[in-house]
């Protein structure tokens, strides 16, 4: 009995339960390429799909492309091949839910079905409960039940060694059906990706060999350092795809074991939160959590953002966040934390407009993630950091960044400015300016706004949906 295997965010095949369910059924993998989040999102799945379409190919059942709309293609290629399943991991995002719904009713109407299977998080969202039987809308009490649910997380599973692919394909594909792929959009923009990351299985499983071996140790004392050279495991854009499972992950980093492995596992969770929160609020990455933020007075103003966006606030460790996006599609927590935070507080831009440059330009774009973390930072999240912690940015970057090592690298025309002066050049005397190369408002620009009065206006337009007080 042939079945129709669907791709999505599980691009791997090892410890993947749809194709472990199909020992000895003939298989017909597929994935329908759609809109992916943002460009660097398309860079990175043009590539990984190129990677699982060679692996797929090796154990004898090449992957079948498509463009379109899956619910009719999925239940059609059901039909052509007699599968009478079709196969797929669950997926969390409310328009992926809303489709999987729709394909699943096409395909029972001819007597078939869509199975899911759990294959891109360590606990399902809905099975997760309050002992109330809610859902969780704080971290700490969902990761602790969660870690209680995962002691006996079973081994991950092998990855098949052979597949045998069922007749009946249609015919007409493109002998290199990868030229079906997009495109990233900006020809150069990309350029430097492939210094930074290499897509698909392989270049996961090699990702977290190097992370075990060189950062889980110093995991809990680096992970705030951006300069750091594995500080974390920079695995988000493998895990985002599936391209590895958190229960690879989650295995391999308890084996290693040692000091960093509970900081580790806890940021796990965080991803696992964020996929609970989505599936239980699917309203989340447009409107905030909490009401009240609903009137929040924002300012949009659309030369502000494109500053930030471009890496000209004239905070250096905003400035070089944002730079570190553009030229490698990630950047690092905690500098994403300041750069949000300066862009929603000390500019009053809507939480909304940085999350959509943020899932156009990350690699690892990723819609839970992505807006539970916009919201957490805004205030208005579920667990939010409370609003009134507005953190500095000249600050952060004087604690986390002392030496300004992140600072010099991605913001080159600082680099030679003394350390006293690296994360507030505007206050740096002409002399030490011109000593270290630095031509005002020509080289680096003045900030954008002054940060005292920044602040005291976020508060006032947070005082002003609490009722002013
Ligand atoms: P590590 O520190 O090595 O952590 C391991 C894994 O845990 C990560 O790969 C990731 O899957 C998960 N993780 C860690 N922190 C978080 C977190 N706060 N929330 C959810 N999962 C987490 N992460 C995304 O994957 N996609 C996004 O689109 C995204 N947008 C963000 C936007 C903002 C404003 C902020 C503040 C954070 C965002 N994050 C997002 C979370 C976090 O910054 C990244 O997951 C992390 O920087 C990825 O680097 P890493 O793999 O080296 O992390």
């Amino acid at each position: 009995d042939p079945v129709l295997v669907w791709f999505r965010q599980d691009l791997r095949l090892a410890d993947n339960p749809v194709l472990a369910a199909m020992t000895d059924r003939p298989v017909l993998p597929v994935h329908v390429l759609e809109e992916p989040p943002g460009g660097a999102a398309a860079w990175w799945l043009h590539h990984s799909l190129a990677a699982l379409g060679r692996a797929l190919t090796e154990r004898g059942a090449p992957l079948l492309l498509l463009r379109g709309d899956p619910r009719r293609l999925i239940p059609d290629l059901a039909a052509r091949i007699g599968a009478a399943e079709v196969h797929a991991g669950r997926l969390t995002e409310p328009s992926a839910r809303a489709r999987d719904a729709e394909t699943h009713a096409a395909l029972q109407a001819a007597g078939r079905g869509l199975v899911l299977h759990r294959n891109a998080l360590l606990h399902e969202p809905h099975l997760v409960r309050t002992g109330a039987g809610n859902p969780f809308s704080v971290y700490t009490p969902f990761s602790r039940a969660v870690f209680a649910l995962l002691e006996g997380l079973p081994p991950p599973l092998p990855a098949p060694t052979h597949l045998t692919l069922a007749p009946g394909a249609p015919e007409g594909l493109p002998p290199d059906a990868l030229r079906l792929l997009p495109r990233p959009p900006v020809p150069d923009w990309a350029a430097d990706f492939p210094a930074h990351w290499t897509p698909g299985e392989e270049g996961a499983t090699a990702r977290l060999g190097a992370f075990l071996e060189h950062g889980l140790a110093g995991y809990a004392d680096r992970r705030n350092d951006p300069a750091a050279e594995w500080g974390t495991s920079g695995l988000s854009p493998h895990l985002h795809l599936g391209e590895i499972s958190p229960r690879q992950v989650w295995h391999a980093a308890r084996e290693k074991g040692g000091k960093g492995v509970e900081t580790f596992l806890k940021e796990l969770l965080w991803r696992e939160f964020s996929h609970h929160l989505l599936w239980h609020r699917p309203e989340m990455p447009t409107a905030p959590l909490r009401p009240e933020f609903r009137a929040f007075p924002w300012r949009r103003d659309a030369d502000l953002l494109r500053a930030w966006q471009r890496g000209q606030t004239g905070y250096p460790i905003v400035d070089a966040g944002m730079r570190q996006l553009w030229r490698t599609g990630w950047m690092h927590n905690r500098v994403r934390m300041i750069a949000a935070s300066f862009l929603v507080k000390h500019l009053l831009q809507p939480w909304q407009d940085g999350a959509a440059w943020f899932l156009d330009t990350l690699v690892d774009a990723d819609l839970a993630a992505n807006s539970a973390s916009w919201q957490w930072v805004a205030g208005c999240g579920a667990d939010a950091a409370p609003y009134f912690r507005i953190f500095n940015p000249v600050l952060q970057g004087e604690k986390f960044d002392p030496d300004g090592a992140y600072v010099r690298r991605w913001c080159p025309e600082l680099a030679r400015l003394p350390d006293r002066f690296i994360h507030r050049p505007y206050e740096a005397p002409e002399a030490v300016l011109r000593g270290a190369g630095v031509r005002p408002g020509r080289d680096y620009q003045p900030p954008l706004v002054d940060l005292a009065l920044g602040r005291d206006r976020a508060l006032a337009a947070f005082a002003s949906i609490k009722g002013g007080q």
